[in-house]
C-alpha cells in the first residue's frame, strides 16, 4: 500500500513530466518512450533464437529479376504532395532493434524492395511503391496490367517506369483481381475511359466484383475507415519505434483513389479469355480473401497468379479495421483447388502483394502451407469450440504448428492464429461464448468504474498494472489501466501507463497490422486523437457507382429519430438522369427505402442523381440547388428539409483508445 504522500507526489510528477523515469517508484511514470523493456528485449531475442532468420531464399526471391526502380525523391500528386516518398524505409537495414519484433523486421526488409521486376518471359511486377503489387503482361501490342495500385499516382509512376524501362505500349487489358481498393484504386491513373471506349480495352474483374468494391465500405465505411488509420499506422511516422511496414506490403498511399468499373464480370473455375493474345484460365475465389475475387493461370507461360488468395504472409480471416468475416474452410479449399489443378504445371506463382516463389517444387510447397495455414485455423477452432471452449479459449489453445517455424510465408505478418481463430469461432457461433454472464454485459465505461472502485481506486489499480508491467505481463497490465483510463479518461498516468504497456505489446508484434494498431493506440493516448481535419466524405467514383437503393440504405444507418419530430410521412425522389424513381419513408424510428414512387407523398424530389450525390458528399446543399433550380420540391419542403437535417454526419477522428 503506497503512502498518501507518494500519492500526491506521484500526481505531480505525472502531471509535470509523465514520460520521465522515476527513480522514486514504478508507479509514478512509465518508462520513457520509444524503448523496449528488459521483457520485451528478451521475447524478440527468443523469438531471433527460435527461427531460421537467415534463410537467404526470400531474400533472393525479392530481389531476383529487378530492371529499374524509380530514381526520385518521391511520387506526387499533381499539386505536389508527396504521394510516396523513395526510399522511405531506408532504416531496416541490419538486424533486428530491439524495439521491433525481428521476423517482421524481416518480412518488412523483403517487402521494401522497390522496382521494376521480371517474373518470368513476358511477366514482370512493379513492387514497393504501394501496399500492394502491380503484375504487367506482355501483350501482343501493348500491357495487361493486373491489379492498378490503390492510387492513380502510384499506379501512373508505376506504368512509367514500365515504359521508360521496356519501351512505351498501350495499355490493352486491365484485370482487377478483387474488390479491395488497393488493386483497382489507380486506374484512372494508367487509362481513361474514354481510352477504354475508343479501342474497347476489356477491364475483367470476379463475379460480384462491381457491388462488392462499392457496397462493402458503404454503409460502415466511416468506422472501418477510422480503424484503417490504427491498422495501416497511417498517423505514425516511419521508423525503428513506430510504423515499419503493414506485414502485407509497405504502407498505404497518401493519393487519389479511383473507379472503373470493369467491362465484364468473369464467374467459374477454368474460365478462359484471351487477351491481346495471351491466354487466361479464371478460377473464381469468392468468399475467401474478399467477396469478389478470382486467381489466374496463364498456360503459355507456365505461371500462376494466385491474387491475394495465397501470399507471402498469413493473412486475415477478420481484418482489425473490421470487416464482415471471410471463411478460412472456403479459403483452404480455393488453395487447395489450384495445387491440384495447375501446381504440376506451375514453374512460377506471383500474388497481388509480395514477391513471386520460383520452381515447380517450391510452387507446390508454398501452395501447400498456404493451405494448410488456413485449415489449421479452422480445424483447430473447431475442435477446441466442439469441446466446449469460448472464443478466448480456443484462440489461447492453438499453438504455433511446426510447419510455421520453416515456412516463412505462413507466419501471422497480417493475419494472426489468435485473432483469426476468434474470426473463426465467430465464423460459427458468432461473438458470444456461451456464457450468461457474457451475455448482456455493463458498458467498459460503466464496469470499469465499478471495477477501479473495487480495486481499491485508480491509484491502487495504477500500482497493480505498473507491478504488472514491470514483470513483462503487458496483457494484463493492459487491461488493468485500460479499467482507470475507461473509468477516468482525464486520468493521465494512466493514459501514459496504458501507452507504454501498448508500445511494449507493438514492439513485440509479429504482426505489422498488430504492431501498428498498439503503436497508433501508444500515440493516441499520449497526444490525442490527430488533429487534422475530416478526410474526404467520399468520392464521386464510387458513390456514381453505387446503386440508389444501397445509397438511401446507407443514408437510413446515419437516421437520428430523435431529431424527427414529424409524424410518419413519405418523400418521393425522381433521377432525370438514371431514370430512377424510389422513395423514403420516415416511420417512428426508421427510415425505410423502397423502389418506386407512392401517391401520397407528403413531397416529391425532381433532380440528377448526379447532383444528389454531391449533397451527399456535402460538396452542395439541397437549400442552394432549389435556389439555382436544380432541385424540385412538390409538396411539403419542409418534410425534405426535415428527413436531411435528421441524418447524422459522423465525425471521423472519433476516439479509439479512450471512450
Ligand atoms: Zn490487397
Amino acid at each position: 500500500m503506497r503512502t498518501l504522500g507518494l500519492t500526491i507526489c506521484a500526481l505531480i510528477l505525472a502531471s509535470c513530466a509523465p514520460s520521465a523515469p522515476s527513480s522514486a517508484s514504478n508507479t509514478t511514470a512509465p518508462p520513457p518512450a520509444g524503448q523496449a523493456t528488459v521483457p520485451t528485449q528478451q521475447a524478440n531475442a527468443a523469438l531471433a533464437a527460435r527461427l531460421p532468420l537467415g534463410n537467404p531464399s526470400d531474400q533472393t526471391d525479392a530481389e531476383r529479376g529487378r530492371l529499374a526502380f524509380i530514381d526520385a525523391p518521391a511520387i506526387l500528386s499533381a499539386d505536389g504532395n508527396v504521394v510516396w516518398a523513395i526510399p522511405q524505409f531506408e532504416f531496416l537495414n541490419g538486424d533486428a532493434p530491439d524495439t521491433v519484433n525481428p521476423s517482421l523486421w524481416r518480412q518488412s526488409q523483403l517487402a521494401a524492395h522497390h522496382g521494376l521486376f521480371e517474373v518470368s518471359d513476358g511477366i514482370y511486377q512493379v513492387r514497393g511503391y504501394d501496399l500492394a503489387v502491380m503484375s504487367v503482361i506482355e501483350g501482343d501490342t501493348g500491357w495487361i496490367i493486373v491489379d492498378p495500385l490503390t492510387t492513380t499516382e502510384t499506379a501512373a509512376a508505376a506504368l512509367k517506369l514500365v515504359n521508360d524501362t521496356l519501351g512505351t505500349r498501350p495499355v490493352t487489358g486491365i484485370l482487377y483481381t478483387h474488390s479491395h481498393a488497393d488493386h483497382f484504386g489507380g486506374a484512372r491513373g494508367i487509362i481513361s475511359e474514354e481510352d477504354i471506349t475508343a479501342r474497347s480495352v476489356p477491364i475483367l474483374a470476379p463475379i460480384g466484383f462491381s457491388t462488392s468494391a462499392v457496397s462493402e465500405n458503404l454503409i460502415a465505411g466511416n468506422h472501418m475507415s477510422r480503424r484503417s488509420t490504427l491498422m495501416f499506422g497511417n498517423t505514425l511516422p516511419r521508423s525503428a519505434t513506430a510504423h515499419i511496414g503493414s506485414g502485407l506490403g509497405p504502407g498505404l498511399p497518401n493519393g487519389t483513389v479511383s473507379l472503373i468499373l470493369p467491362t465484364e464480370e468473369i464467374s467459374g473455375r477454368g474460365t478462359i479469355r484471351v487477351i491481346d493474345g495471351v491466354t487466361f484460365e479464371f478460377i473464381d475465389a469468392a468468399g475467401t480473401e474478399a467477396p469478389a475475387e478470382f486467381m489466374f493461370y496463364l498456360p503459355e507461360k507456365r505461371a500462376l497468379c494466385t491474387a491475394e488468395v495465397a501470399t507471402a504472409t498469413f493473412h486475415n480471416i477478420l481484418t482489425p479495421r473490421g470487416a464482415k468475416v471471410r471463411d478460412a474452410l472456403g479459403w483452404s479449399r480455393a488453395i487447395d483447388h489450384v495445387l491440384a489443378e495447375y501446381g504440376d504445371k506451375s514453374d512460377v506463382v506471383f500474388a497481388s502483394h509480395h514477391w513471386p516463389t520460383w520452381g515447380a517444387e517450391n510452387v507446390q510447397t508454398f501452395l501447400s502451407d498456404q493451405r494448410d495455414i488456413y485449415r489449421y485455423v479452422h480445424d483447430q477452432t473447431l475442435r477446441h469450440a466442439n469441446s466446449g471452449a469460448t472464443m478466448f479459449e480456443a484462440a489461447e489453445a492453438i499453438e504455433e504448428p511446426a510447419f510455421q517455424t520453416e515456412a516463412f510465408n505462413t507466419r501471422g505478418y497480417y493475419g494472426t492464429l489468435n485473432h483469426n481463430s476468434k474470426a473463426v469461432y465467430q465464423h460459427y457461433f458468432g461473438w458470444w461464448g456461451g456464457v450468461p454472464a457474457d451475455y448482456n454485459k455493463l458498458p467498459h465505461e460503466v464496469s470499469a468504474a465499478r471495477y477501479v472502485a473495487a480495486m481499491g481506486g485508480p491509484e491502487a489499480v495504477i500500482d497493480l498494472g505498473a507491478k504488472a508491467f514491470a514483470e513483462g505481463d503487458y496483457r494484463w497490465a493492459a487491461e488493468v489501466f485500460n479499467h482507470v483510463v475507461f473509468a477516468a479518461p482525464d486520468n493521465k498516468t494512466a493514459k501514459d501507463w496504458l501507452a507504454a504497456t501498448y508500445e511494449q505489446i507493438g514492439f513485440q508484434a509479429e504482426s505489422g497490422a498488430w504492431r501498428s494498431y498498439y503503436l497508433t493506440g501508444a500515440a493516441e493516448l499520449r497526444r490525442g486523437v490527430p488533429d487534422v481535419g475530416n478526410p474526404g466524405l467520399g468520392n464521386k467514383d464510387f458513390l456514381r457507382a453505387v446503386p440508389s437503393l444501397d445509397l438511401f440504405d446507407a443514408m437510413a444507418a446515419r437516421f437520428d429519430p430523435a431529431k424527427m419530430t414529424h409524424e410518419p410521412f413519405v418523400v418521393n425522389f425522381t433521377f432525370t438522369d438514371t431514370g430512377e424513381t424510389l422513395s423514403l419513408h420516415l416511420n417512428k424510428a426508421v427510415i425505410v427505402p423502397r423502389e418506386g414512387t407512392v401517391s401520397d407523398a407528403a413531397a416529391s424530389v425532381t433532380t440528377t442523381r448526379a447532383l444528389f450525390d454531391q449533397v451527399i458528399l456535402g460538396e452542395t446543399s439541397v437549400q442552394t440547388e432549389l435556389v439555382r433550380g436544380n432541385f424540385t420540391i412538390g409538396g411539403d419542403i419542409g418534410a425534405v428539409s426535415a428527413v436531411f437535417q435528421s441524418l447524422d454526419r459522423a465525425e471521423f477522428w472519433f476516439p479509439v483508445v479512450t471512450p
